[in-house]
C-alpha cells in the first residue's frame, strides 16, 4: 500500500504527460508532413513546367508519335526525333533528384525510370483515374499516393496540348513518398528528443518530490503508530516537519495530540502529577536502566496523615485544595532529585535517581517540615496537614514490587509509631 501511493503518484504525473508528448508528436508530424508534401508539390510543378519550356525552345513545333511494329515508335516534336532524348529528363533528375516521364496519352514514352534489369521502363500505364482526370479534363494535378513498381510515390502531372486544344499527354514528376517520409522523421527527430527530455525531467521531478512526501508520510505515520500503541516517547524529527504546508501542519498537530494524550494518560487532573500509571512505568525503567547494580536509587511512599478528618471537617473541596498545595510543595521539592507521582487518593510515590538512602530521607524530612509549616486557607479557616513517608535504597536485583513493598512496610512503621516522621529503616 506504501508503494502503491508512490506508484500513484508517479503516474499520475507521468501519465498525462506522456499522452500529451504524444499528441504533441503527432500534431507536429502533421504539420511537418503538410509542409512537406506542399514544398513538394510546388516543386514538381515547377520541374513540369520547366520541362515543358526546355522542349518547346530546343525542339519547336507539336508532339508527335509514329508507332512501328511491335512497341517499337518514334516520338516527335516538330521535325525532331525526340524518341531518344532521354538526357534532357536524366539532367533534370540529376538536379532535383525526381524521376521525369513523358506520356503519350496514357502510355510512357519518354522516362528515367528503369525496371529491374536496368532498362529504361517504358509504355507502362497511367491509372484510369489519372487519365480521366489529367487527360480528359485537360488539367495538372498532383497526387500523394501513386504506386509504382511497388514503390509509392508523389506525382504531379501537366497536360501537353496541342495547337487545337486536345491532349496529346502529359509531363509527369515523380518523388519518392519513403524519401519524403524520411525528410519528416528527421526534421521530427529533434522534437521528439526535446519532448522526451522534457517528460524525462518533469518525471524525475515527480519522482524526488512524491519520494519526499512519500518518506515525510511514512515518518508522520510511524509517529502516529507509536502514539496508538501508547508509547508517548516517540519523537517527529525536524526533516518531517519541513517545508512548511499541510503535511508540517499535520506533523505539527500530531506532536500537540501527543502531548494531550501523554498529560492525559499520564497526569492526575487535580494535582497536576504525574499519576500511577506513569509512576509505576516510570519506576520500572528507572530499574531497568540501572541495571543490576541498583545504583543510587531510592523508593518512598508517602501519605497524608488523618486526611479523613480534613475532609470531614473542613468539606471535600478543602480536601482538594490541601492536595493540590501539598504536591506543589512535593514537587518542588523532588525537581532534579527524581519524580513524584500521586499514588492513590493522598498517597504519593517518591522515586529518587542518583541519590543514596541518606539523601533521599534528608530531602523527605525538609519537604515534610515545609508541610508541617504551611497554613492552607479554607475560606475563614487554615489547615495544617503533616505526612508520614516510608523509605527504602534500592538493591542488587531489586524489582519495583520488592522495592515498594518495603516502602510501604516501613510507611505503616511512620503511621503506627505516631505518624508525622520519615522511616528509613
Ligand atoms: P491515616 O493517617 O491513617 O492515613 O488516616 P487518613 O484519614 O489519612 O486515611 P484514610 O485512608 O482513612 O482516609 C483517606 C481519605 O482520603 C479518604 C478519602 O475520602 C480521602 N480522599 C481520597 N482521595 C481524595 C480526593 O481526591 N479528594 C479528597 N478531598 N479526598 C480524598
Ligand atoms: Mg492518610
Ligand atoms: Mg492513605
Amino acid at each position: 500500500m506504501k508503494k502503491s501511493l508512490k506508484l500513484k503518484m508517479l503516474l499520475l504525473t507521468i501519465l498525462p504527460l506522456l499522452f500529451l508528448a504524444l499528441v504533441m508528436l503527432l500534431v507536429s508530424f502533421r504539420c511537418f508532413r503538410n509542409t512537406m508534401v506542399e514544398e513538394a508539390r510546388t516543386d514538381m510543378s515547377n520541374q513540369c513546367h520547366l520541362l515543358e519550356q526546355m522542349f518547346e525552345r530546343m525542339y519547336p513545333g507539336e508532339y508527335r508519335i509514329e508507332v512501328l511494329d511491335g512497341d517499337n515508335y518514334r516520338l516527335y516534336k516538330g521535325d525532331y526525333d525526340i524518341t531518344s532524348s532521354e538526357d534532357i529528363l536524366d539532367n533534370l533528375k540529376e538536379s532535383y533528384g525526381d524521376e521525369l516521364t513523358i506520356y503519350c496519352r496514357d502510355t510512357s514514352v519518354l522516362t528515367t525510370m528503369t525496371d529491374e534489369n536496368g532498362e529504361r521502363a517504358l509504355l507502362g500505364k497511367v491509372s484510369p483515374i489519372v487519365s480521366a482526370e489529367v487527360l480528359d479534363q485537360e488539367e495538372e494535378r498532383f497526387y500523394s499516393d501513386v504506386t509504382l513498381e511497388k514503390e509509392k510515390y508523389f506525382a504531379y502531372y501537366l497536360p501537353i496540348l496541342w495547337e487545337d486544344g486536345t491532349c496529346f499527354g502529359m509531363f509527369a514528376v515523380y518523388r519518392s513518398a519513403e524519401s519524403l517520409q524520411k525528410s519528416v522523421y528527421r526534421a521530427l527527430l529533434p522534437v521528439a528528443l526535446v519532448y522526451l527530455l522534457a517528460t524525462m525531467m518533469i518525471g524525475l521531478i515527480s519522482i524526488s518530490y512524491s519520494q519526499q512526501i512519500v518518506v515525510r508520510i511514512r515518518g508522520l505515520q510511524r509517529f502516529l503508530g507509536a502514539l496508538s500503541k501508547g508509547r508517548f516517547d516517540g519523537e517527529l524529527s525536524h526533516k518531517y516537519l519541513q517545508p512548511e504546508d499541510e503535511l508540517s501542519e499535520l506533523g505539527r498537530s500530531s506532536l500537540l495530540m501527543q502531548d494531550s494524550l501523554r498529560r492525559l494518560v499520564e497526569c492526575d487532573a487535580l494535582t497536576e502529577l504525574n499519576n500511577r500509571r506513569y509512576g509505576d512505568n516510570r519506576l520500572k525503567k528507572i530499574l531497568d536502566d540501572a541495571g543490576i547494580d541498583g545504583a543510587d536509587c531510592c523508593v518512598a511512599i508517602g501519605d497524608i496523615d488523618f486526611f479523613k478528618k480534613v475532609n470531614d471537617t473542613y468539606g471535600h473541596d478543602a480536601g482538594d485544595e490541601v492536595l493540590r498545595q501539598v504536591s506543589r510543595v512535593l514537587k518542588k521539592h523532588m525537581a532534579g532529585k527524581g519524580f513524584v507521582a500521586r499514588w492513590g487518593g493522598e498517597e504519593f510515590l517518591f522515586v529518587f535517581e542518583k541519590q543514596d538512602l541518606q539523601a533521599s530521607v534528608h530531602i523527605l524530612w525538609e519537604m515534610l517540615e515545609e508541610i508541617r509549616q504551611m497554613a492552607i486557607q479554607s475560606g475563614t479557616q487554615e489547615i495544617h496537614v503533616t505526612m508520614s513517608y516510608g523509605v527504602t535504597g534500592a538493591w542488587k536485583k531489586a524489582t519495583a514490587d520488592e522495592l515498594l513493598k518495603t516502602a510501604d512496610e516501613r510507611l505503616y512503621t511512620a503511621k503506627t509509631s505516631g505518624r508525622n516522621q520519615v522511616v528509613g529503616e
